[in-house]
């Protein structure tokens, strides 16, 4: 499980996803991108081109063995890493938006 920088990394070889966890086709069918190397995880978009689902996964080291911590999205990878590079919502964020809310512009534009 680690590689020679001592950083962990999932070894090819092991078929820890060998079938789609949404419609089990085969592993021709996904495509697997990594999102994050850490020194002891790998996050990984995960997308299925049979049945079109996608998920985040997350594999860790966990003692002497690998734990996965799976959530289903309908983010693609280019919308993972985009929003991820995003700033926060900050409180002038929030202030902004309830003011807009409120604005006749933006009942103008529900009415229209
Ligand atoms: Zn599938």
């Amino acid at each position: 499980m680690m590689d020679f920088q001592g950083k962990f990394s999932l070894p090819e070889n092991l078929k820890i996803l060998t079938k789609c966890p949404f419609c089990s086709a085969n592993m021709e069918k996904l495509d697997v991108r990594l999102l994050q190397d850490m020194d002891d995880r790998q996050m990984v978009h995960i997308h299925c081109a049979a049945c079109l689902g996608s998920m985040i996964a997350l594999f860790l080291l966990a003692g002497p063995g690998i734990a996965s911590i799976g959530l289903v999205t309908d983010l693609s990878f280019d919308d993972v890493v985009k929003f991820n590079k995003n700033d926060k919502i900050g409180l002038d964020d929030v202030l902004k938006t309830h003011e807009f809310l409120k604005s006749p512009r933006f009942l103008r534009r529900i009415v229209d």
